[in-house]
């Protein structure tokens, strides 16, 4: 599930009402050009949302129609009309509805089907007296067709105070010595915070890294400003659309550059969890987990090709990531 793509069926949900209410306003108050303008301008765009989603036909066909005759005048403010308004509302409804789903099954990775995974350590303990949660605070999804989790649903309201693990300073030296063993000198690009432990250790071993944030390298377009030996992305994870990352992150790649990457390791975390017990989501939750078999798949639609990658972690488990433009 792209977040993007569902916030915007949820902005097209609230369109809808606000749509309904200006019509009902129109028919109250008969013939105010400005309400009607409302009214046509809120029905074409839905049109056009609709039509980006590829929903049904008729539900397209009769929201124009709507907008049409409003355009011009066409309607009588009769019962008829408002049934057909009424109708046409819980049609658009209903295609939004099966939108989200569709949405929702949909592998942000590879545009595969994904099936619910739950699991026990998605769901908050009771807390407070009197309070009990019956529906998962967290849900997973794990795409059939390239085995990725990503996430579904993330009860709002939580995410204030989630621990995010921080990298020690030995990790991140590690981690250095892993990509010293692929390219040992040369440019580095790193995507992230310039305050970050990695940061810092990244010029202590001698990198001139060149910063730039992960919404920076989201939003870039143009990708002719440098090439770099070494591209380190920090905090992929954090980011809603890790695809999107990743593949601006390869067109930095220099042809025999290497690009360093890590993303949540979900087996490995509720392995761990199921020894030590405790909630996961208490932690920082990231879209897209990564598994043995999903990352080629992640790879190979972002334009690489995986040269290694290693499970770390004690508690929440991790996959490291090195990889290479695909040839
Ligand atoms: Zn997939």
């Amino acid at each position: 599930m792209a977040t993007g793509r569902m916030n915007q069926l949820v902005v097209m949900v609230n369109l809808c009402s606000s749509v309904v209410e200006g019509i009902e306003h129109l028919m109250a108050y008969e013939k105010n050009e400005r309400l009607k303008e409302d009214a046509v301008t809120g029905l074409l765009t839905l049109e056009e949302n609709l039509r980006g989603f590829k929903a049904d036909k008729s539900v397209i066909h009769e929201t124009r129609w709507m907008a049409e005759v409003i355009r011009n005048w066409l309607f009588v403010f009769d019962q008829e009309f408002k049934n057909r308004l009424y109708r046409w509302y819980f049609s658009a409804l209903k295609e939004l509805r099966n939108l989200m789903t569709s949405e929702i099954e949909r592998c942000p990775v590879c545009a595969g089907k994904g099936v619910p995974h739950y699991g026990a350590v998605f769901y908050m303990e009771g807390g407070e007296a009197g309070q009990y949660v019956l529906e998962p605070v967290r849900v997973f999804m794990k795409c059939m067709d390239c085995g990725n989790y990503y996430l579904a649903k993330e009860e709002r309201g939580l995410s204030n105070g989630k621990k995010s693990s921080c990298r020690t300073k030995a990790r991140c030296e590690r981690l250095l010595a892993d990509i010293g063993k692929f390219v040992a000198e040369g440019t580095m690009l790193f995507i992230g915070e310039e305050k970050s432990q990695l940061y810092k250790e990244a010029r202590k071993a001698g990198y001139d890294p060149k910063a730039m944030s992960l919404e920076e390298a989201g939003n870039q377009k143009d990708c002719g400003k440098g090439r770099y030996g070494i591209v380190l992305i920090d905090r992929i994870s954090r980011t809603q659309d890790m695809k999107l990352v990743l593949t601006r992150a390869a067109e930095y790649l220099t042809d025999d550059g290497i690009l360093w990457f890590d993303g949540p390791d979900l087996d490995k975390s509720i392995k761990n969890l199921e020894k030590k017990g405790a909630s996961m989501w208490k932690g920082e939750a990231a879209e897209v987990c990564l598994t043995d078999r999903g990352i080629d798949a992640l790879a190979e639609q972002c334009g690489l090709s995986i040269r290694s990658y290693r499970h770390v972690g004690t508690a929440s488990g991790r996959i490291e990531v090195i990889a290479r433009k695909k040839e």
